[in-house]
């Protein structure tokens, strides 16, 4: 009997939120048959899962080698896979700096630039673009004045509809038997249950809030922010960390316009997507330092507030940020009220890698997905792979994605090189 023919272990997977759910298609497409997901919000997509949004980008540019390859891999996918192509839009990634943007936020940017030049997926595809003039014929529909945007344009990205794409791998999952329970009660797991299996410590499965228990062969663990409260030994490896959304609502004559716009990172101010399809609304982010919670944690741990509702505003610096690219770019819309104000959570580690691996001292029975580091929504269509890989091999071999025991650093300071990382309980609030 070959490994592709021998019974495939059950599945508990924790967490439906992108990895979650790719985990379980690509799991249930290839012969699992005994794949079970448990979530704690009560639909799918979940509100707590930060790929649960209008739009996300899809872009391929790292500094690293490794994640532009994937990205390459992973955009042919959107492009082409009848699953997740109805999602994506290539309207190319302009990722500029403003004309008083910071030295160091400039550097950034240019580094971008340099780390796509030579690569063969962007020949013909990538352009650089200074001043209002050039911006301009990249972007015609934008009416502010974008006087000294400097960076470049790259035609090989754009946006999925994240919510959207989510919902069809959910759907996709259901129909190959996937068995979902959700909600509070049922689907919020708040402790590992352990045991003694040949002398040896076993992850056997699962409680949730309402002490139901699930049993499974492996057990999968993809909490996005949370995944350091359930174990908190991932706490120096991970921090839960935060950026602040918003849109603004526009009507459909106002959007029109702007249909087929690139995604617009304004790197020092925010970054913005063409309006939504279905609602007209225009997204932001200011994608600054991200903000950490260790306020409220008992063991040094940042993770997300609990409610949804607490959720619900940005730091007042990042609304003047936003004002002040609308100035730039849309004046016609600068004082428009920023509307579903809400904070977007991920789970980051102090290299940007990925944790994908076993939890050690449990036999090779937990996995642990995280460390996303706010990338990891452009992997849906291939990051089943990554889990799949390491439950057949039993082992993660590829190095930046292993557990990583001797991290003594916390992922607290300057983020990504350019701007600081601030405590939420210490900022106002918009
Ligand atoms: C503002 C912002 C912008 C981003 N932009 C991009 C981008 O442009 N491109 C990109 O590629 N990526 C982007 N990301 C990152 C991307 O959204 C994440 O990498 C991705 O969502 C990570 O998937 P995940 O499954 O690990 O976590 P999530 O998608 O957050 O899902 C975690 C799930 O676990 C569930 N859960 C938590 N605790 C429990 C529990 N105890 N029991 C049961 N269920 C539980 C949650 O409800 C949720 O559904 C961005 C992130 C943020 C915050």
């Amino acid at each position: 009997m070959t490994t592709q023919d021998s019974p495939k272990p059950s599945v508990l997977i924790v967490g439906a939120g992108c990895w979650g759910l790719a985990t379980a298609y690509t799991l249930a497409s290839s012969g699992y048959t005994k794949v079970t997901v448990l979530e704690k919000d009560d639909v799918v997509p979940s509100r707590f899962s930060a790929g649960n949004d209008l739009n996300k980008v899809i872009r391929a540019e790292y500094a690293d080698n490794f994640y532009t390859d994937l990205s390459v891999r992973a955009i042919r996918k959107w492009q082409t896979d009848p699953l997740y192509k109805p999602h994506f839009h290539q309207n190319g990634f302009l990722n500029v700096t403003s004309e008083s943007a910071p030295q160091a936020t400039k550097d950034v940017v240019t580094n971008y630039l340099t780390s796509i030049r030579g690569h063969p997926a962007f020949e013909g595809q990538v352009s650089t673009v200074h001043g209002a003039e050039e911006i301009k014929k990249v972007a015609p529909a934008f009416t502010g004045p974008t006087a000294g945007w400097s960076g470049y344009f790259n035609k090989l990205a754009g946006y999925a509809h994240s919510a959207d794409a989510s919902k069809a791998v959910y759907d996709a999952c259901v129909k190959l038997g996937v068995n979902f329970v959700l909600g509070r009660d049922n689907g919020e797991v708040t402790e590992l249950v352990y045991d003694t299996i040949s002398s040896r410590r076993v992850c056997v499965g699962v409680k949730t809030r309402g002490n139901q228990i699930y049993h499974a062969d492996k057990v999968i663990l993809a909490l996005g922010a949370d995944v350091p409260g359930l174990i908190p030994q991932l706490g120096p490896q991970v921090t839960g960390r935060c950026w602040g959304v918003v849109h603004i609502q526009l009507t459909p004559e106002e959007a029109r316009p702007l249909r087929g716009i690139p995604v617009t990172n304004v790197r020092d101010l925010a970054f913005f997507f063409e309006p939504d399809e279905a609602t007209n609304k225009l997204k932001f982010c200011h994608m600054g330092g991200g903000f950490t919670n260790f306020a409220l944690s008992q063991n040094g741990l940042s993770l997300p507030y609990e409610k949804l509702e607490d959720s619900q505003f940005i730091p007042l610096d990042d609304e003047s940020y936003i004002r002040k690219l609308l100035q730039e770019v849309f004046p016609q819309f600068a004082d428009r009220p920023l509307i579903d104000k809400h904070l977007c959570w991920f789970a980051d580690t102090i290299d940007s890698d990925y944790i994908i691996d076993y939890v050690p001292d449990t036999n090779s029975s937990l996995i642990v997905l995280s460390g996303d580091s706010g990338h990891g929504f452009k992997m849906l269509p291939i990051f089943g792979e990554f889990v799949k890989e390491i439950l057949e091999r039993g082992s993660q071999n590829i190095a930046k994605w292993q557990w990583k025991d001797d991290t003594k650093q916390k992922s607290t300071g300057t983020w990504r090189g350019d701007t600081a990382t601030q405590e939420l309980s210490k900022i106002p609030r918009a």
